[in-house]
């Protein structure tokens, strides 16, 4: 009666495992390695890829991008290398030596250091 069932010990097909599969852009003929690949890039040639871009949040940059990691790395230029510094200059002729990253917050402290609030 116990019997082992022979369906088990057949290997289904590993399409991903086959070299000679590629699969090609039906809209700019190019080639990819694997098919999984395809799908990102025919976000290439989606009409709405707007809507799959990430933004930039720096609202003066505009700057967009497919992929997330690529917008992570985009954003350092804005955090490192060009850090916010408070744009006010002291009668004395001292330039105010607040830095941030963060746009809001600098906005905040202007609010705060050099406006006279109520
Ligand atoms: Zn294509
Ligand atoms: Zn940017
Ligand atoms: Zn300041």
């Amino acid at each position: 009666m116990p019997r082992e069932d022979s369906t088990y010990t057949s290997s289904p097909p590993k399409p991903d495992q086959d070299p000679n599969r590629r699969a090609t852009c039906t809209t700019c003929g190019l080639t990819v390695k694997r098919p999984s690949d395809l799908p990102r890039h025919m976000l290439l040639h989606a009409k709405n890829k707007e809507d799959f871009m990430f933004q930039c949040p720096f609202p003066e940059c505009g700057h967009k991008t497919l992929q997330k990691s690529n917008l992570e790395t985009h954003i350092r230029i804005h955090t490192n290398a060009r850090p916010l510094q408070c744009p006010v200059i002291f009668s004395d002729g001292l330039r105010c030596n607040f830095t941030s990253s963060d746009p809001s917050s600098l906005h905040r402290h202007k609010k705060r250091k050099h406006e006279d609030g109520e």
